[in-house]
């Protein structure tokens, strides 16, 4: 790692608090493990001064914003693997039945497809974008919100992902 892209303590003890705060105005629950959840806020960090963006720690980001979009931390796999498994595939985010003890987590499986699978998903929307609805719908990937608006808006009212992360889904 090179010197740039090194976090101090300091740094990593802000983000953990507006991660903590964020988490909890949106009604999600950040793993209570303090020295492990640091971890992976300093892996974000390392990747937000590395790439420019926070992509997930713990996969293999390709340095490219629109390759790694659905791996920017809130991913849009988290609150299926929060459902499916109590947590999220780096256990940042887990549910309240794993908080209160009432589900153990296990291992958590990769929930994003292969690169190939991923570029075929991208097309299958573009084929469907046929309908002469007055307005497009628009969807957020990370938490599946929908609108009907000319575009999209600039922060998603429910997970205030960001206006790149919307879709066409109508
Ligand atoms: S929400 Fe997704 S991107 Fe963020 S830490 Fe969890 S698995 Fe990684």
């Amino acid at each position: 790692m090179s010197g740039m892209e090194s976090v101090s303590p300091q740094e990593i003890d802000r983000a953990y608090e507006k991660y903590k705060k964020d988490a909890i105005a949106g009604a999600y629950n950040i793993n209570p493990d303090v020295e492990f959840t640091k971890g992976l806020i300093s892996g974000l960090l390392v990747n937000q001064s590395r790439y420019g963006y926070p992509s997930c720690p713990c996969r293999l980001s390709m340095g490219s914003k629109e390759e790694d979009l659905d791996i920017i931390c809130p991913c849009d796999y988290r609150d299926g693997d929060i459902d499916k498994y109590g947590a999220c595939y780096c256990a940042l985010y887990i549910s309240q039945d794993v908080l209160e003890g009432r589900q153990p987590v296990k291992s958590i499986p990769e929930s994003r497809l292969p690169r190939a699978d991923r570029k075929k998903k991208v097309a299958q929307t573009v084929d469907l974008n046929w309908n002469k609805l007055p307005l497009p719908v628009w969807r957020c990937t990370v938490c599946g919100y929908l609108c009907a608006r000319d575009g999209p808006p600039e922060v998603c009212p429910i997970c205030k992902a960001k206006k790149d992360r919307f879709e066409r889904f109508i």
